[in-house]
C-alpha cells in the first residue's frame, strides 16, 4: 500500500494522541493512573468518543463502558465487523503505552483507511475497552469479558477497591450498569486484531521491528504454606529442628532448577515470600512463597506443574514440615487464529517489515476474545522491556511500524473480498 510511506506524520499523529488521552490521570511526578470508572477514566473515554465522532464513527457505549467507534461496510457482507482496539485502563503510576497505544493505535489506522479509501465492505470498528489490569479491582479483564459476555455479575457484586468502594457504585456512579444478561453475544465479529507493546525485551534484544503474536502464556500461581516449629536459634539443635526457611529454600531452588532445566517458554517465578515470625534468632515456624508459572503449551505447562507439585510435597517430608499448596488463579495457555496470524505476517511482509514471530508472556484482551473470535496480535519494542512503570516507552517509529501492519492488515480484512 504505497500510501502508507505517505504518511509522514503519522508517527507524530501517534505520540500526540498518546499525550492527548494520556493527560487524563497524568501523575505530576511522572507516569499515569487510570483505573476503571475514576473521574480521569471517565475522561479519557469521553474525549476518545469525540475524536471518534470528529472522524465520521458512529460512537457508542455498552452498557458497563466500553467504547466502540464503526465505519459502516457497504455491501452485503456489512453484516461482519473488523474489530481492533485494546484497554483504556492502566495499573497504578502505570506508563502511556500499555493498552492506550492500541486504541490510538486502532483510532488512527481506522480513520486513515475512510480519508484513504472511503467506505469498507465489512463494517471497521475500534474499541476502547473499559478494563483489563484488574488494577482497582480485583477483577481482571472486565471489558473483554463483557465483549464475550463471559463476565458474570456475581463475581463483581462484593468486590471494593482499596478505599472501600464497592465495584457496583464506582460502575453506577460513572453512569454505567450490569448488561442485560438475556441481551445475546455479538455474532458479527469476524476477527479481532490487538496492537500493543511488548512489555519484555526480545524484539529490542533481537533488533525486531513488529512482533506476531501466535499464543499468549497460560498463567498458574500458586501459594505454597510451610508449617514447621518456631524455636530457639541457640538451645535448638541442627538435627530437632523443622526449619521452614530451610524447607522453602530447597524448595525454590528445586523449583528455579527444573524451570532453568525444561527451558523456553516455560518461566517460573518465586517473587514473594514471608517467614514468621521473622525474627534473627528465632527458628521460623511458618514460611509462606509465591510461585508464578507461564508457558504456552497446556501439556508441557501441566507437566512442569505437576512435577513440582511432587517435589515440594516429597521434600517437605524430608524435612518434616506440613504444607499446603492454594492454586488461586489459573489460565490456560490461548493460540490465536492461523488465519490472522497469516494476515498480519503478509502485512509485515508487504512492508518489508523485519518481524519476529513471538509469544506473549504477559495476559491481553486478545486470550478473551481468541475462543470467541479470529485472534491475533501485534507487538511493538518496549525500549529495556519496561512496562508499567512511568519509564514505559516505545520510538515513535516503532509506534508508526505497528500501525503501519495494523493499517495493511484491516485493508485486507475489510476492504478485500
Ligand atoms: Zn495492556
Amino acid at each position: 500500500m504505497k500510501y502508507l510511506n505517505q504518511i509522514e506524520d503519522l508517527s507524530h499523529d501517534i505520540t500526540a494522541m498518546i499525550e492527548l488521552i494520556g493527560s487524563f490521570g497524568k501523575d505530576p511526578a511522572g507516569g499515569v493512573t487510570r483505573f476503571l470508572y475514576s473521574t480521569e477514566w471517565r475522561q479519557a473515554q469521553q474525549r476518545l468518543k469525540q475524536a471518534m465522532s470528529e472522524a465520521g464513527l458512529e460512537t457508542r457505549f455498552d452498557a458497563i463502558g466500553n467504547l466502540f467507534g464503526t465505519l459502516r461496510g457497504s455491501s452485503t457482507a456489512s453484516s461482519d465487523t473488523i474489530l481492533s482496539g485494546s484497554h483504556i485502563d492502566t495499573v497504578g503510576n502505570g506508563g502511556y503505552y500499555d493498552g492506550l497505544y492500541g486504541v490510538v493505535g486502532a483510532f488512527l489506522a481506522v480513520k486513515y483507511l475512510k480519508e484513504r479509501y472511503g467506505t469498507p465492505r465489512r463494517n471497521l470498528e475500534v474499541v476502547s475497552f473499559a478494563e483489563e489490569e484488574g488494577s482497582r479491582f480485583p477483577y481482571a479483564f472486565w471489558g473483554s469479558k463483557n465483549l464475550v459476555g463471559t463476565a458474570r455479575t456475581d463475581q463483581v457484586e462484593n468486590i471494593c477497591d482499596a478505599e472501600g468502594i464497592q465495584f457496583v457504585d464506582a460502575m453506577r456512579e460513572s453512569g454505567f450498569d450490569f448488561r442485560d444478561p438475556s441481551e445475546p453475544g455479538r455474532k458479527d465479529l469476524k476477527a479481532f486484531v490487538e496492537i500493543h507493546i511488548e512489555q519484555g525485551s526480545v524484539l529490542e534484544t533481537e533488533h525486531k521491528t513488529v512482533g506476531v503474536v501466535t499464543s499468549i502464556v497460560g498463567q498458574r500461581r500458586l501459594s505454597v504454606k510451610l508449617t514447621g516449629q518456631t524455636n530457639h536459634a541457640g538451645t535448638t539443635p541442627m538435627g530437632y529442628r523443622k526449619d521452614t526457611a530451610f524447607a522453602a529454600s530447597h524448595m525454590i531452588y528445586e523449583i528455579i532448577s527444573d524451570a532453568k532445566a525444561s527451558g523456553d517458554p516455560l518461566v517460573a517465578t518465586v517473587g514473594k515470600i514471608e517467614v514468621r515470625p521473622n525474627m534473627v534468632n528465632v527458628v521460623p515456624g511458618y514460611a509462606e512463597f509465591s510461585v508464578d508459572i507461564r508457558h504456552t503449551d497446556k501439556i508441557l505447562f501441566d507437566a512442569f506443574t505437576n512435577r513440582i507439585t511432587q517435589k515440594l510435597h516429597d521434600l517437605a517430608a524430608y524435612h518434616g514440615v506440613d504444607i499446603t499448596i492454594e492454586r488461586w488463579m489459573d489460565e490456560d495457555p490461548v493460540q490465536m487464529s492461523d488465519q490472522v496470524i497469516a494476515a498480519i505476517e503478509t502485512s509485515c511482509k508487504n512492508l518489508g517489515l523485519d518481524y519476529k514471530v513471538m509469544h506473549s508472556g504477559a495476559g491481553h484482551d486478545s486470550q478473551i476474545l481468541a475462543p470467541f473470535v479470529p485472534t491475533a496480535m501485534v507487538f511493538v519494542p518496549s525500549r529495556g522491556g519496561i512496562s508499567h512503570s512511568p519509564a514505559e516507552y516505545t520510538e515513535p517509529m516503532y509506534l508508526a511500524a505497528g500501525v503501519k501492519v495494523l493499517v495493511e492488515t484491516l485493508y485486507n480484512m475489510a476492504y478485500q473480498e
